[in-house]
């Protein structure tokens, strides 16, 4: 992970390689912020260009074989601590650490490097459990710790989550926290200082990582999804400097448009009497697999909420996309208000029916007919 990779933040990245070149980085140093401005990015940016053999004054040089370790997140001495549960596989006894959820860690960094706490969960599977930061981990770290570096040049332990360490495990941890052994470098990574235990937040110089300016996002945004300049801009405002909020909105925009052409043919159909445009429509939906009905209906919903929201003059607030305004601004000045509710009510029915598993051709013809029915 090289600076140069990671979007925006240029202040940051020159005040952290400066220390680096002077040799200033502090043994324990927490970088933190509200959740997707790349603080986690910025922590292996560091330790890789710390590690660099051919660093310039801009970055780490990204080919030299230390950097091509860290750049797959492999080098012996960069070590990871982050949250945990137990799985189906790593069951209690097991004591699970991060150690046996490394390559999770590896391919869900490397595939997103906003990755966030949630989809952490989700991906290693812990089920609806909170992962924790326990005192299993604690031990290992100790031990990690107490080698000797593999190779010429220091070691470093990110802990990413460190608010979700238990007071067990941060009592094991002071003394190491309050002298860490030579050549070690501690980078915590945190969304909630104030969960930190104190003692440990005490030990820590504390660097916050700033939202990633608007402008900055946009550019991005609309480079990486190519997307146009507009909708960009829109995009980079509601995310608040965020890259992860700013990648879900998009993700959810694009999934949206996928099913948009369905509601448009259920609304119009219904607006113009055209029931052979409903059926064919209901037909249509009814060969989708089950999760496409279920975002088939959560994307209706969104769009219908949209719709509503414009009938009372609540455009700023509304979100609609670029592609939908025309017809949201054209339906909004149509549609009567018990249809928001009957729609409303129709498409949760259809909801809870996908998920009992009634026959789709049944769910999406009543659901075409109500929608029919309440624009007649
Ligand atoms: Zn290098």
């Amino acid at each position: 992970m090289r600076f140069s990779e990671i979007t925006g933040q240029p202040e940051l990245k020159s005040r952290l390689i400066k220390l680096s070149r002077e040799g200033k980085i502090s043994p324990v140093t927490l970088l933190c912020e509200k959740g997707g401005y790349g603080a986690l990015s910025l922590a292996i940016a560091l330790a890789q260009y710390n590690s660099c053999r051919f660093r310039t004054e801009e970055d780490s040089c990204g080919s030299c074989p230390s950097c091509k370790k860290f750049s797959g997140l492999v080098h012996p001495d960069l070590h990871f601590s982050f949250p945990v549960n137990t799985t189906k596989k790593i069951t209690a006894d097991k004591k699970p650490v991060s150690d046996h959820f490394i390559s999770a860690f590896r391919k869900s960094f490397l595939s997103d490097y906003y990755i966030d706490e949630n989809s952490w969960y989700q991906e290693i599977e812990i089920e609806n459990k909170q992962g924790i930061i326990g005192v299993n981990e604690a031990n290992l770290i100790i031990k990690k710790l107490s080698l000797k570096p593999f190779e010429n040049g220091a070691k470093y332990l990110i802990i990413w989550l460190p608010e979700r360490m238990n007071q067990e495990a941060a009592n094991r941890l002071l003394k190491t926290l309050e002298e860490p052994p030579d050549e070690t470098f501690i980078l915590l990574v945190t969304k909630a200082p104030e969960k930190i235990i104190p003692t440990v937040l005490s030990r820590c110089r504390i660097f916050e990582v700033p939202p990633v300016e608007q402008e900055i996002t946009a550019e991005w945004l609309e480079k990486e999804f190519a997307i146009n300049k507009d909708q960009a801009l829109i995009l980079a405002k509601i995310s608040s400097g965020s890259i992860s909020v700013a990648k879900e909105l998009i993700k959810t925009e694009q999934e949206g448009e996928e099913y948009y052409d369905y509601a448009v043919s259920f609304i119009n159909g219904a607006l113009s009497s055209d029931l052979q445009l409903i059926i064919s429509t209901w037909e249509k939906i009814a060969t989708l697999g089950r999760e496409k009905q279920k975002m088939f209906c959560v994307n209706t919903l969104q769009l219908i909420r949209r719709v509503y929201m414009v009938s009372l003059g609540m455009k700023e607030i509304s979100y609609v996309p670029g592609y939908q305004k025309s017809d949201v601004d054209k339906w909004a000045s149509l549609l009567k208000p018990s249809f928001y509710i009957l729609i409303y009510k129709a498409l949760t029915t259809a909801m809870a029916d996908i998920e009992r598993n009634v026959n789709s051709k049944f769910i999406f013809a009543d659901l075409g007919n109500r929608f029919f029915l309440s624009l007649q």
